[in-house]
């Protein structure tokens, strides 16, 4: 985990930070580092850079650092780090306004096996109104080629009847159209 000082003052680009806001809206600005988000955070332990070190880097538009980072990918959306935040500063929408900024620019993700989750999970919701686990967990498999992981887990939840064969179409019209709004947005 780097420390503050750490940080580089490298690939340092004024827009980035405003791309951020544009995305979701947040104002990173006021944050004023109190470390309550990092401190509450389940995942830091696991991150490179803390949630509040991610945020100061995205106050002062590093983008290759941010860019560079595993923090957003390994971010489970918990909402502690935001429910925390004395200043109201949405730490968790704006890990997901990064991702969706690093997707807009067609940047690599440093963790693609999350990235490839997240897909095949849209991609399922968007098909099947609804999560088809069997689905989605076949379609992870085939991208990330991992298809022993969790091997165990699978077969046990298969016997439990925690998996179902098929699939059932939920509202899958709706879900669609949800979507496709959310795409003509997109290109506003
Ligand atoms: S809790 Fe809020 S103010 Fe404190 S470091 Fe995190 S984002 Fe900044
Ligand atoms: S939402 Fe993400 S960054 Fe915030 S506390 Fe949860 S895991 Fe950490």
């Amino acid at each position: 985990m780097m420390t503050e000082e750490e940080i580089p003052i490298k690939g340092k680009t004024y827009d980035f930070s405003d791309a951020v806001k544009a995305a979701d809206g947040i104002e990173v600005s006021w944050c004023y580092q109190c470390g309550k988000c990092a401190g509450g955070c389940p995942l830091a332990c696991e991150m490179d850079l803390t949630p509040t070190q991610l945020i100061h880097a995205v106050q002062l538009g590093l983008k290759d650092l941010v860019h560079n980072s595993k923090t957003m990918w390994l971010c489970s959306s918990c909402q502690t780090c935001t429910t925390r935040c004395p200043q109201n500063v949405d730490v968790a929408g704006v890990m997901a306004a990064v991702k969706v900024v690093m997707q807009q620019e067609n940047a690599e993700a440093k963790v693609p096996a999350v990235l490839a989750f997240n897909q095949r999970f849209l991609e399922n919701i968007k098909l099947f109104g609804r999560t088809y686990e069997l689905g989605m967990v076949a379609l992870y498999k085939l991208k990330t080629l991992s298809f022993t992981q969790d091997l165990g887990l699978g077969v046990e939840m298969l016997k439990r009847g925690k998996f179902k064969i098929l699939p059932r179409f939920v509202g899958s019209w709706s879900v669609r159209k949800i979507f496709m709004r959310a795409r003509r947005q997109e290109k506003i």
